[in-house]
């Protein structure tokens, strides 16, 4: 028999009359052979509402008693789930993190660790259908713990290698994964499907709709995974492994979406000495502050006053990164640091980019021919990212589109 995980959003989980919408959707595939287990999230806005309430309590707040309050919103859908279910006839069951048990490392951020599928081995047995909250595990004390907001992707995920499932359906409130931004390209095509790799790749595109940490893990035990909406009856995205993908070169363009990341800061240093060793002073005591440096420029000379260094860091860590360098002034010895928010990285992603040249020639072309002036470049196999100023991001984002040969017809 088929094994399929199904999970559902947050969204699709709000209120009495979406669940039992869901409960259709899980007899349906229960009723064409399949042996389901059902991972949901809390309702909309729970998680933030029981955060909020542990913030009221105190302000620095044990993360034990943290997650005893936010792993309850998953509770609370994956009972009414089960109590639907059984009110349409079938053997559902609801098995908490604890029950299976979905053991997790640590408090507020977890990583799970592992899943014993033996009670479910039972379930299916017996032709019953588990329901299991996402979000959650016990830690080896036997606690309450939850994964990082958005964890229940990688619950689902995790859930399905454990019990060897054939696929795992995200459901979720859009209806697959894009070649961009709907909201910017109007045309952006639904992709049928994506390697693993480039939905990693793609995270502005798909960030909302997948945990990252779920695809990583899909991708190390090579679980198809699809996303597809709740709400409408559509087929959805299938994210797979390159190999299964044979049609590649023949149907499938070069480049398969164009990503935006709004979250990234520039900083510059001036004044550099021109010898060996001033990047490794530089870099070590980011690097001590675990901070991840994304893109990194360095001009030669600037009016002979030393040289100049450009770097980008993520947002949320500018200040811990002007800090850290700040503080080791004296050691590195440069003039001045500025910092710059208004840029934004666009990055053309493919599987395609490994067999085929002049991808970073035509993105520049591309862009130059509008004006957009490129301030960093990086690349890695199968992407090609630029820095630009963000007054620039729709215009980039579609000129690209375009020019790979991404826009709907
Ligand atoms: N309810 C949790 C959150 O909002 C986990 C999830 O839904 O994935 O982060
Ligand atoms: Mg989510």
């Amino acid at each position: 028999m088929p094994r399929i995980v199904m999970k559902f959003g947050g969204t699709s989980m709000a209120g009495s009359e979406r669940i039992r919408h869901v409960a259709g959707l899980v007899k349906r595939e229960a009723e064409r052979g399949n042996e389901v287990a059902v991972v949901v999230s809390a309702m909309a806005g729970e998680t933030d509402r029981l955060i909020q309430f542990c913030r009221e309590a105190a302000s620095v707040y044990d993360p034990r008693e943290y997650d005893v309050v936010v792993a309850s919103g998953e509770q609370v859908t994956s009972g009414l789930l089960a109590i639907t279910l059984q009110g349409m006839g079938l053997n559902a069951k609801s098995y908490m993190g604890w029950q299976l048990p979905i053991r997790a490392s640590g408090h507020a951020a977890g990583l799970i660790e592992g899943i014993d599928a033996e009670v479910l081995e039972g379930v299916f047995r017996q032709s019953g259908i588990a329901v299991i909250p996402g979000f959650q595990g016990v830690t080896d004390r036997g606690d309450l713990a939850t994964l990082g907001r958005g964890g229940s992707d990688t619950s689902a995920v995790a859930l399905a290698a454990a019990m060897k499932a054939d696929r795992c359906d995200i459901y979720t409130d859009v209806d697959g994964v894009y070649t961009t931004d709907p909201r910017i390209v109007p045309r952006a095509r639904k992709l049928d499907r994506v390697t693993y790799e480039e939905m990693l790749e793609l995270a502005s595109v798909g960030a909302k709709v997948l945990q990252t940490r779920s695809v990583g893990l899909a991708m190390r035990y090579n679980m198809p995974l699809q996303v597809l909406s709740s709400f409408e009856d559509l087929p959805g995205t299938m994210i797979v492994g390159d190999d299964s993908i044979e049609d590649r070169n023949m149907e499938r363009n070069v480049i398969t979406g164009i990503a935006h990341d709004q979250n990234e800061a520039m900083v510059t240093l001036t004044g550099l000495a021109d010898e060996p060793g001033t990047l490794a002073r530089i870099f070590a005591p980011l690097a001590a502050a675990n901070i991840n440096v994304d893109m990194i420029v360095q001009s030669a000379h600037e009016s002979g006053d030393g040289r100049v260094l450009t770097f980008t860091v993520p947002t949320a860590s500018l200040a811990h990164a002007v800090a850290a360098l700040e503080q080791a002034k004296e050691e590195i010895g440069f003039d001045e640091i500025r910092t710059n928010t208004d840029v934004v990285k666009v990055s053309a992603v493919g599987v395609g980019m490994r067999s085929n040249a002049g991808i970073a020639a035509k993105m520049f072309e591309t862009l130059g021919a509008r004006g957009i002036n490129i301030i960093a470049i990086t690349t890695s196999e199968i992407k090609v990212s630029v820095l630009i100023h963000e007054d620039y991001t729709e215009l980039a984002v579609r000129v690209l589109h375009t020019a790979f040969g991404l826009d709907q017809d």
